[in-house]
Formats: structure tokens, C-alpha cells, sequence
């Protein structure tokens, strides 16, 4: 069959571009007669701006508009559509409720520069969401501005920063885990410290020994992720977070594995002094392919002066966003930040309530666990059980076949699902990382487990299949380095989708 047919039969697996569409003067929409005068454009838009005619512009019927964007919708991989146990990403089922609350009119067509009298619901929303997220953590007060978790990140060591500058301290070292996410060195250098990486131990934990020793009064911060990238709690972290607090370090914690301990235990009491939280994985909104997100970053009563403007405070039953503050480190985010988000977060975890809450945790590391007995014969965890929300497997029994972490991550996708996280954490060699979330059934886990299983028997008997893999997709194996250094973003007249010239 040709391609003309598939595209005939409404099978979606070739979509040509729009500009590939259509015929000259044809409309998919004619607006009503203008009933105001005409100005002629080169008096209202300077000449050298007016676009001229784009030859080869798309000219396309509705039915033509409206199958080409909905086959593209189809090609798309999501938690709507599929498993997707992208360790660290936390890609959880996100119930619809929440995506209704986030477009009520009243907040989703609020404009931010509404008289803040006339705010006072999202306000509310905003104080009572940071009141949540406080008692969660076990902060004292949550700045909700930060775009992304990494931003949270910045804003905290920022924060930090602040405080020692206003003792006088000039430190520059922040120490991070080998086995930390790489936005926990980017926030640290683009905050002008220097970063500095210990080795987690056999456990795959912070070694206690070492960081002694790596302590000392040039070290502004600590920054762990609890539990850690290998989805292991930090047994120690009473500990470790006395030792920095005796060298006078402040210690941050990445929170965006909180789905793991969400409801039970809060990185207040292990000691933290900062925390981000990033609510599209924890607090369910639908995320992936850079966007949308938060990154609302609590911090210890130390620390709230320095919060970033504006906080929403709260005078005689009327609310109000205060930027008079001294040592604040300013603004991180225009306006109210990223408000979609936190109506979602909000809607979330008051219809979950705290027992709800901590069934979140419990689920998470109940799958993961199940998840991990059932893969670690042929895929042999790098640190043993049991783990948090997520498992690191490793690479070792594919390597003797030649067969290699991206070769399974590939195939998966022809059974049906999105692959895991691959190559990370670093410290783990051709690292398969798994997170299958609260949300699956046991009956999505075990056909996962069996897809699983099946690569590991190609593997031995056929690794080519392996080689080759995927089969079913409109595309196969891409040249992702290709993808990556020369992307083709726009379309130009007599360029074909493959880059080359008609
Ligand atoms: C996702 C993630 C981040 C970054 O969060 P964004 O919201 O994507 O900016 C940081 N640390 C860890 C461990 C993460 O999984």
C-alpha cells in the first residue's frame, strides 16, 4: 500500500506537513465583513515589518486543518495513552478533575494586573496552597513563583547565597552527590558557587566519612535529593544534616522525588533548610516535553527573610501581595508565577486529604518494589532491595549478547510502552531507570515486567531484532545526535521533512 493510501484509510502513520496540503485560495475559516474602517497597513506597521507574500504558504479546507492536527495528536505519547516509567519524571496518571479547576474562568482568565481586590480568590488559593505545601514539607513558608523545579532550585540557593552574605561569609563550595540530577550543578554554578561532586557509597548513599571530610567553613551548601536518584532513601540524613549544619552549610533539598515519602515523613524534620518542590510530578499536572511546571521552594524560619517578592500575606481578612522586604532576593518569576499549575496542586491535594496523601507514597513504593522482584533476575539491580518510588537496573547481563540499555529502551517501544529513563544516574553503568508511579495497576506493571522479560530472551536468541529496534513505529532508529546538534525547526519552501532538498 502506498502512503496515499494509508493517508486515505485515516491511518495515521504518515502525516505530510501542512505546507505539503491543500490548493491555492482555498479557506478553512472566512471571517465576517470588517466593520470598522480599513487603515492601510503601512500606516499603522512600519514598512521594513510587513511581511511579503510567503510562497508555498499553506492553504488549506477545515477538514484538511482539522485532520492534519488531530493525526499529529495521535502520533503523540502520553500518560493518556500508555505506560510511561520515566524514572525521576514521576509520569503519573493526572485526574481530569484538576485540569477543570485549572480552566474555571475565574483563574484561567483572571488578568494578572487585576486590581489585587479583585484577586482575592486566586490569592486565597495562592496562601492556602503555600499553607499546604508548609505543612507537607514541613517548612515555614513556601515562595510559589519558580517556573521549574530547577528554578526552585536557583531561588533556594539564592536564598542561601543571601544568608551568608548577610553574616559576611563569603563561601563558595556546594557539595552534591555523584548521583545528583544534572540541575543540581547547573543551579549551583549559575548561582556563582562552585560545585563540587562526592562519591555515594556501596549503598548508593552519602557517605558520611567522606563528607566530614569535605566539609569545612568554604562550604555554603549541601544539596541532596531524598530519597536520592537511585531510589534510596538517605538513612543517614539526620546525620549528614547535623554534620553541615556544625560546619555552618546549609543543606537543600531536591524535591522532586517527594511522591516517595509524601504523607509520611518531611524533609523539615530530617533538618533540610530549603526545599523545592516540583508539583507537575508530585501533585499530578501533565507534564513532559519541557512544560508546564513550578518549582514553589520552602524554606526553614532562618530563611524567610530572604524569600523572593511578592509573598501573599493576609491583613484583616484581606489578602494581598507584599514586596516591601528587606532582604528579600527579589523577583525569580513575573507576576503570580505559574498559576495553572498551582490550582492543580491545590484541587489535588485537597481532594486527596493527608490520608490520601500518604497512600500517594505508599502506593509508589508498594509498585515500585513489586516492579523490581519481578525484573531483578534478568536485570539485575545496581544497589539490591528494596527501593523507594523507583530502581536503578544495570546493563550487565545485556552486555555479553552486544546488546546495549538503548537498544532495550528502543524495543520497548515496540511492545507499547514509553521507555524508562536510560544512562542516569551517571554512576551507574547503561543504567535503566524505572519508576512506575502510584497510579498503575498491578495488571500495567505485570505486562510490563513480561515485555521486559521478552527483551531479555531476544536478547540471547536474536539481539539483531534488538539492533534494529523499533519496528512498528512510523520511523525507526533515528540519529539522535543528528536530532540533537542540527534540528530542522521551520519549514522552507522546497526543503522536504528528511532535510533534503525536493
Ligand atoms: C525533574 C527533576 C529536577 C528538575 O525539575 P524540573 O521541574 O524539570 O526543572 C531536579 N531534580 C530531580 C531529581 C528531578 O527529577
Amino acid at each position: 500500500m502506498t502512503d496515499m493510501h494509508n493517508r486515505e484509510l485515516g491511518l495515521q502513520m504518515d502525516e505530510p506537513l501542512i505546507f505539503n496540503r491543500g490548493a491555492p485560495g482555498r479557506r478553512a475559516f472566512i471571517p465576517s465583513p470588517c466593520d470598522v474602517p480599513e487603515v492601510e497597513a503601512e500606516k499603522l506597521i512600519p514598512p521594513d515589518l510587513i511581511r511579503e507574500d510567503v510562497d508555498g504558504f499553506p492553504e488549506v479546507s477545515q477538514v484538511e486543518l482539522v485532520r492534519h492536527f488531530t493525526r499529529l495528536s495521535q502520533w503523540n505519547m502520553g500518560i493518556d495513552t500508555a505506560f510511561y516509567p520515566l524514572g525521576s519524571c514521576t509520569m503519573k496518571y493526572n485526574p481530569k478533575v484538576n485540569e477543570e479547576a485549572a480552566a474555571l474562568h475565574g483563574f484561567s482568565e483572571l488578568h494578572p494586573c487585576v486590581d489585587q481586590r479583585d484577586a482575592q480568590g486566586i490569592l486565597r488559593l495562592m496562601l492556602e496552597l503555600e499553607r499546604c505545601l508548609c505543612e507537607i514539607s514541613g517548612m515555614s513558608r513556601v515562595a510559589l513563583q519558580p517556573a521549574a523545579g530547577a528554578q526552585g532550585e536557583l531561588t533556594a540557593m539564592l536564598m542561601i547565597r543571601a544568608y551568608h552574605a548577610g553574616r559576611g561569609d563569603t563561601r563558595r563550595r556546594v557539595i552534591l552527590p555523584d548521583s545528583s540530577h544534572g540541575t543540581n550543578p547547573a543551579s549551583t554554578a549559575l548561582c556563582g558557587y562552585e560545585a563540587e561532586t562526592i562519591p555515594s557509597d556501596r549503598r548508593g548513599l552519602v557517605d558520611t566519612a567522606v563528607l566530614r571530610k569535605r566539609l569545612g567553613p568554604d562550604v555554603a551548601a549541601l544539596m541532596l535529593t531524598n530519597p536520592n536518584t537511585l531510589g534510596l532513601f538517605e538513612r543517614d540524613i539526620l546525620e549528614i544534616n547535623r554534620l553541615a549544619h556544625e560546619a555552618g552549610t546549609l543543606v537543600h533539598c531536591d524535591g522532586a522525588n517527594l511522591n516517595a515519602i509524601v504523607g509520611v515523613c518531611r524533609p523539615g524534620d530530617m533538618g533540610f533548610d530549603t526545599i523545592q518542590f516540583n508539583p507537575h510530578k508530585t501533585f499530578s499536572t501533565p507534564h513532559g516535553g519541557g512544560g508546564p511546571g513550578a518549582g514553589p521552594t520552602g524554606v526553614s524560619e532562618t530563611l524567610v527573610p530572604y524569600l523572593p517578592v511578592p509573598t501573599v500575606e493576609m491583613d484583616d481578612g484581606q489578602l494581598r501581595l507584599e514586596y516591601n522586604r528587606p532582604h528579600t532576593i527579589g523577583r525569580v518569576r513575573s507576576f503570580y508565577g505559574n498559576v495553572g499549575v498551582m490550582v492543580r496542586a491545590y484541587a489535588y491535594i485537597l481532594a486527596l486529604g493527608s490520608e490520601g496523601i500518604r497512600r500517594v507514597a505508599e502506593a509508589a513504593v508498594i509498585n515500585a518494589n513489586y516492579l523490581l522482584q519481578r525484573l531483578e533476575a534478568k536485570y539485575p539491580p545496581k544497589y539490591g532491595r528494596p527501593c523507594m518510588h523507583e530502581f536503578v537496573l544495570d546493563d550487565s547481563k545485556l552486555a555479553p549478547f552486544g546488546v546495549s540499555t538503548l537498544d532495550v529502551a528502543k524495543r520497548l517501544i515496540d511492545y507499547g510502552f514509553h521507555p524508562p529513563t536510560i544512562y542516569f544516574p551517571l554512576i551507574v553503568s547503561g543504567a535503566l531507570m524505572v519508576e512506575p508511579t502510584e497510579t498503575e495497576t498491578r495488571e500495567t506493571l505485570d505486562s510490563f515486567a513480561k515485555a521486559l522479560e521478552a527483551i531479555a530472551q531476544e536478547a540471547q536468541k536474536d539481539p539483531e531484532i534488538l539492533h534494529q529496534a523499533p519496528h512498528l513505529t512510523r520511523l525507526s532508529r533515528l540519529d539522535e545526535t543528528r536530532a540533537a546538534r542540527k534540528p530542522i525547526l521551520r519549514w522552507t519552501p522546497g526543503l522536504s521533512p528528511s532535510g533534503n532538498d525536493k
